[in-house]
């Protein structure tokens, strides 16, 4: 008998027919004795419908009120989860994030989880109901509704995982694990059986939209056992996160590549090189509450330099504006140039720590393909780089071939 936290998302229970089909395997794992906290997302397209309602009253709504209306759409799906279990002569009882008191910081629509409390579901486990809980909500601690951000669930079940030391977190999904890549790009990518901390954290950093990425920090600082799965199949083991690296079977040099569809890219060009020029660019865009994701600076010459970055893209006409506004006359910079037909492309793997030359043959495998590289990041254990979104699908198949990964 184990204690498991289940995540189901929005297309898992995307119809009252689906959210039948996860009552039925969650009573099967219930008569098979094991303790069971369900933790469901909103039903499939129902938070982007909330949040279009709220904006034909509201352009801009307002933060406290839309986060109480976006968590009536988690609210529906536990509601149904139950029923349909009770429906299944289960015994199941649901709870919104504030009835549980998942306590989270006031900051609306990105909420951070500060405490949960155990002794509600505790009871109820030890009575023997399966409890299913609201994903992606909390409540501060003055009682107002929060969410936590899009993609949150996932968290919720990780908090909740932590918090009850449950035995594993598992997280179902319309995919059946964590793959090389994008099957919808390369047919040849394949599920791995498992993927370290610090690899999964860098693939959901780097835009894989499996998992939201806080869920994965937060997993890594509790070591919650946390595994990926499929809903729509019967069996399959998923990919299990680890956290020792020679916990990892196959051990390739690289475990994945990313990409990021939705970046765009911003030169600075011809500013006067001298201290502070740096924090003169990036410090109104972080007043601004953009995001900056990788950046560069050229070596000076003739006491000027050249200074790039990225945004994400729904940001880019705003950081445009507050550069040719804002900066550009005020630093004295030559000319500010962008666009938003990019792709950052990212190898990803741990083995990179042992193996030398991996950057190098990354660009060899793009040069051969007369793939052009805008821009260059690396970290311990990844390396992306910024090509034409043209080439992506292109770069990402001759990676994946390159590194061993078909
Ligand atoms: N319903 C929320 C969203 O669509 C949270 C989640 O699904 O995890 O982002
Ligand atoms: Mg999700």
């Amino acid at each position: 008998m184990a204690f498991y936290i289940q995540k189901y998302g929005g297309t898992s229970v995307g119809s009252t027919e689906r959210i039948k089909n996860v009552a039925r395997r969650v009573a099967k794992f219930h008569a098979k004795g094991h303790q069971l906290v369900i933790v469901v997302s909103a039903m499939s397209g129902r938070t982007n419908r909330l949040i279009s309602l709220a904006k034909e009253v509201q352009d801009n709504p307002d933060p406290r009120e839309l986060d109480v209306m976006l968590s009536t759409g988690e609210q529906i799906s536990i509601a149904l989860l139950s029923m349909a279990l009770i429906e299944l002569n289960v015994k199941a009882r649901s709870y919104t994030g504030s009835q549980v008191r998942i306590l989270t910081d006031s900051t609306h629509s990105k909420a951070r989880i500060l405490e949960v409390d155990e002794n509600k579901i505790r009871a109820d486990l030890d009575a023997g109901y399966v409890v299913v809980v609201a994903g992606f909500q909390g409540v501060d601690a003055a009682g107002n509704i929060t969410t936590l951000g899009r993609g949150g669930s996932d968290t919720t079940g990780v908090a909740l995982a932590a918090a009850l030391k449950a035995d594993e977190c598992q997280i179902y999904t319309d995919v059946d694990g964590i793959y090389t890549t994008d099957p919808r790009i390369v047919p040849e990518a394949r599920r791995l059986e498992t993927i370290t901390f610090e690899e999964m954290l860098e693939m959901a950093s780097l835009g894989s939209k499996i998992l939201q990425l806080r869920s994965v920090e937060f997993a890594g600082k509790y070591k919650v056992k946390l595994r990926v799965l499929s809903s729509f199949e019967e069996d399959g083991n998923g990919t299990l996160i680890t956290y020792e690296e020679n916990e990892k079977m196959e051990q390739a040099v690289i475990s994945g590549i990313a990409f990021n569809r939705d970046e765009a890219k911003i030169t600075v060009l011809g500013v006067p090189d001298h201290p502070g020029i740096a924090y003169q660019i990036l410090g109104p865009i972080a007043d601004a509450n953009i995001d900056v994701d990788m950046i560069i600076q050229n070596v000076g010459h003739d006491g000027l330099t050249d200074f790039s970055f990225t945004v994400h893209r729904r940001e880019y006409s705003n950081a445009m504006q507050i550069l040719k506004d804002k900066i550009q006359g005020h630093i004295g910079a030559r000319n500010i140039v962008g666009g938003d037909k990019i792709t950052k492309v990212s190898i990803v793997g741990v083995g990179m720590r042992s193996h030398a030359g991996i950057a190098s043959k990354m660009f060899r495998v793009l040069a051969e393909e007369g793939i052009n590289i805008q821009m260059i990041a690396t970290s311990e254990i990844k390396v992306s780089v910024v090509v034409d979104e043209k080439h992506m699908e292109l770069a990402v198949r001759v990676l994946h071939k390159a590194f061993d990964l078909d």
